[in-house]
């Protein structure tokens, strides 16, 4: 068992254990921090891909990403200061600068995190200052039980990593840039592959990108 130690986060004094990374140290003492590509059961590896969930450390001259920084003993951390605000707030913008917003239809409504995120930092979920732009790519509802709509997804990768636990591999990133998107070989729709219909896909979807359909 991990060695527990103290540290201190947005001035409250916990215990976490030792080498734990930040992100769920404090996520486990009810502390919030934002975050999207983040798994709990891959922790020591994870993708800091999203950068939103930067945390002020002391002793340490810019915020750093709270699922790349090991909990250490006697560690003070910030979860917010107008420059993680701005980073968190300018990242979570170009996020929603080509994202379907519709929540009212979508299958995540209400259990989003994109919608926590917005509601815990007060930021708009409709893109302010950037243009959307939708990549209006067409809705795969080829798969029994699963429905993958590539426009609303934010490229954290967690249905890749879930995929390949379950020993099935159908998905990947493929294509850079704004191009980029979660697709099967050969960009094939998910019933034209070989996707086992397990569903653990959409269960690690933070959003409602990949959803069960009843
Ligand atoms: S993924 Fe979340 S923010 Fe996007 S439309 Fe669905 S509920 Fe709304
Ligand atoms: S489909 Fe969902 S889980 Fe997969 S990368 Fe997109 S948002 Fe993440």
């Amino acid at each position: 068992m991990s060695n527990q130690v103290s540290i201190t986060i947005d001035d409250k004094k916990i215990t976490a254990p030792e080498g734990q990374m930040l992100l769920w140290a404090a996520l486990d003492n009810d502390i919030y921090i934002p975050h999207l590509c983040g798994d709990r059961e891959e922790q020591d590896s994870s993708p800091a891909s999203c950068r939103l969930c930067f945390v002020e450390v002391e002793g340490r001259p810019a915020p750093v990403p709270a699922c790349t920084l090991p909990v250490t003993g006697g560690l003070v951390v910030n979860t917010r200061s107008p420059r993680v605000d701005g980073l968190v707030a300018a990242g979570f913008a170009l996020l929603m600068s080509n994202h379907r917003l519709e929540c009212r239809k979508c299958p995540a409504n209400g259990n989003c995190e994109l919608q926590r995120i917005a509601k815990a930092r007060r930021l708009k979920l409709k893109s302010q200052n950037l243009p959307v732009l939708d990549r209006n790519l067409p809705v795969d509802d080829s798969a029994p039980g699963i429905i993958y709509d590539p426009n609303k997804c934010v490229l954290c990768g967690r249905c890749i990593r879930a995929c390949r636990k379950s020993g099935n591999a159908v998905l990947g990133f493929t294509l850079r840039g704004f191009e980029r998107v979660v697709a099967t070989f050969d960009h094939r729709p998910l019933g034209e592959s070989y996707c086992l219909g397990c569903g653990d896909c959409a269960e690690a979807c933070p959003v409602g990108a990949l959803s069960k359909q009843e």
